[in-house]
């Protein structure tokens, strides 16, 4: 058999009739208006999909976890992102949450702000020196910072 013929049997396997040619035809295009009206379906749930997940608004970089009572003051600051923070909260920006931990707000144990927020472990102890410069060498402390 050759190329030739096997090419013609493969689009000729069709049956001979019009009657048959128009069933096949019109069952042709129902099979393609189903196809079409799934592809529709999934291009609007995409597009949906994309279009909420731009409107969604990002959580707060940082939150404050607020007491019980009437003033509802402070409590714990943590990352925005921490599940371990209470259902009352505020967001606050980057510079609030260091100054509020700068001003002896407790950290989170478990999201750990003040790392996050470089700032040198508020439990750790201080130097006994005042500035860095005034410490005697002796002590190892340098100020090649
Ligand atoms: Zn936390």
């Amino acid at each position: 058999m050759d190329l030739a013929h096997r090419i013609k049997n493969v689009f000729d396997d069709l049956p001979p009739d019009l009657d048959r040619l128009r069933t096949l035809r019109i069952w042709h295009a129902l099979w393609v208006q189903r196809i079409d009206a799934k592809i529709a379906a999934l291009q609007r749930r995409q597009a949906e999909e994309e279009s909420g997940r731009r409107r969604r608004p990002r959580p707060p970089e940082w939150i404050v976890e607020l007491g019980i009572g009437a003033d509802r003051s402070p409590v714990q600051v943590h990352a925005g992102d921490c599940h371990m923070a209470g259902q009352r909260r505020r967001a606050v920006s980057r510079d609030e949450a260091r100054r509020l931990l700068a001003t002896g707000l407790e950290g989170c144990g478990h999201c750990r702000p003040a790392a996050r927020l470089h700032i040198i472990e508020l439990s750790t102890p201080r130097c006994r020196y005042r500035s860095i410069d005034s410490a005697p060498a002796a002590t190892g402390v340098t100020s090649g910072l």
